[in-house]
């Protein structure tokens, strides 16, 4: 739009000034609006990349609590609404301490990375995954009814086991809980349900999934 306006400027002023007058001027003038473009272009990759700075977790990439709520309570009010459904799937990685003790807080830091490119990797564009705390992450799968998140759930558990993210000889499993979205639901009470189920995975032995039936 001010290149075109430049443009009419710059044919209206030869009427009036010498050609060489408006050449060196409309030099000037688009050399400005080049400026100007590239200026706009960085501030906005700069923006961009405080939006995703403020929204993420910067060691895993995934993001952050903060992220979690907005989300959440979107997906809450969509299906009180519109019965969209959701599901949430809790995991923790399993003996997590361990990996820590026996291989260093740098490698526990790197299999937390790992893991949640992992998980990234093998979820749909529309699902979201959250770091939720320490070892734990949080994945929303909206569009999602709970037969079929308690598929996906065993499938990334089945195939967070097969993976060797430390050695050839360590095996990294976790423990999933499944919830999903019911009528009576409030976002602490969707989140509370989840967190119940992963510990009763955990007390059932660990590197299994446990589903709200
Ligand atoms: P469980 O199977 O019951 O989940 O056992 P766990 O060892 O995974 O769980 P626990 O809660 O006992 O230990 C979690 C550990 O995670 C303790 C904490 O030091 C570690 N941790 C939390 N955040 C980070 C982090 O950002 N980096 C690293 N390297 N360790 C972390
Ligand atoms: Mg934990
Ligand atoms: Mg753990």
């Amino acid at each position: 739009m001010s290149t075109l306006y430049a443009c009419i400027s710059l044919v209206s002023a030869l009427q009036v000034e010498s050609v060489e007058l408006v050449l060196r001027f409309s030099v000037a003038t688009f050399d400005c609006i080049i400026f100007a473009a590239i200026f706009a272009h960085i501030i906005n990759k700069q923006r961009q990349a405080l939006v995703h700075l403020a929204n993420t977790d910067e060691l895993t990439g995934a993001l952050n609590r903060k992220q979690l709520k907005t989300k959440l309570e979107l997906s809450v009010y969509e299906y009180q609404q519109q019965q969209i459904p959701a599901s949430l799937l809790l995991i923790d990685i399993d003996f997590f301490k361990m990996v820590n003790d026996n291989f260093g807080h740098i490698m526990g830091d790197q299999l937390l990375n790992k893991f949640s490119q992992h998980i990234q990797k093998k979820i749909r564009k529309d699902d979201l995954l959250f770091r939720f705390g320490g070892e734990e992450f949080l994945i929303l799968l909206p569009n999602t009814q709970f037969e079929s998140a308690a598929i996906v759930a065993e499938d990334l558990r089945r195939s967070i086991e097969e993976q060797h993210f430390l050695d050839q000889h360590t095996q990294v499993t976790c423990s999933i809980g499944v919830a999903d979205l019911r009528q009576a639901d409030t976002l602490d009470t969707w989140l509370k349900t989840c967190d119940n189920l992963l510990y009763t995975a955990k007390n059932a032995g660990r590197n299994c999934v446990v589903a709200r039936a």
